[in-house]
């Protein structure tokens, strides 16, 4: 059973103009040691995607990979950005990354991550833990150390005692990320909010960069935290595949409010 009140799915899925924003690693998949073959919760892509097809109603995948990880890995098309619905939405870097929008590094912004780059391989070095190159971000990933929390430990400290000029710092599940964009999760769905104008939104994440955007979100609208942990969120679900069941439940709610 997934926890929200009928009366609120409801309303949601009676909204003018509905946005539906899930996260994915966590959220619409599972973790795995593979980062490129995670187990994708395929009900709930399934449900996000037909929402995606109806009349004023955007949905989309709002991650911290870099933008290509993202479509590769969850197979979704995307309509870069017209707003008749179509594709998914598809965003990447926290917000920094989105489908058919240009990106463009300063030459400072460039030093700066070689800086990052530089310090990050010199605190990996002997251990099992990689480090990760994005657009705009640098990844330390200790996922193949999840039996050895020392060294776990002792790794996500020292990145996080960095503090290069320039850097916005980012811990998440198994990762440490330290990258030259001012973005959040919370600045893109701001933005997005308004280009559409919608009317009630749904934002889903499993993470601490997702509190970023729960926190913009309203009293009109959902957010929906998946497992442990502290929250903003309205409301909360266990796991990848209670995702699944709520975004079928929204995705039907939504096609009999519109018939
Ligand atoms: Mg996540």
């Amino acid at each position: 059973m997934i926890p929200i009140p009928a009366h609120t799915l409801q309303r949601i899925a009676s909204a003018e103009r509905l946005l539906v924003i899930s996260d994915f690693d966590g959220t619409l998949a599972e973790f795995s040691t593979d980062p490129m073959n995670v187990p994708i919760n395929q009900a709930g892509m399934a449900a996000l995607s037909a929402l995606a097809t109806m009349p004023n109603t955007r949905a989309g995948l709002l991650s911290g990979r870099d933008l290509e990880s993202l479509k590769t890995i969850s197979g979704a098309d995307s309509d870069s950005g017209s707003d008749s619905g179509g594709g998914l939405v598809l965003c990447g870097s926290h917000g920094a990354e989105e489908e058919g929008v240009g990106l463009e590094l300063s030459h400072a912004q460039q030093e700066t991550l070689e800086q990052v780059t530089a310090a990050l391989n010199e605190l990996v070095a002997g251990t099992e833990a990689h480090v990760e190159h994005k657009p705009l971000h640098r990844v330390l990933h200790m996922i193949t150390l999840r039996d050895d929390a020392a060294t776990t430990a002792a790794l996500t400290e020292a990145a996080l005692a960095l503090q290069i000029p320039g850097t916005v710092t980012k811990q998440g599940h198994f990762i440490v990320e330290i990258g030259v964009s001012q973005a959040t999760k919370g600045s893109w769905l701001r933005q997005a909010i308004e280009r559409f104008g919608a009317d009630a939104t749904v934002f889903l994440g499993d993470d601490r960069t997702d509190e970023d955007g729960f926190a913009v979100l309203g009293p009109q609208d959902l957010g929906v935290k998946v497992g442990a942990g502290e929250t903003l969120a309205n409301v909360r679900v266990a796991n990848p595949s209670e995702v699944g069941e709520l975004l079928q439940a929204l995705a039907k709610a939504r096609a009999e409010a519109q018939r």
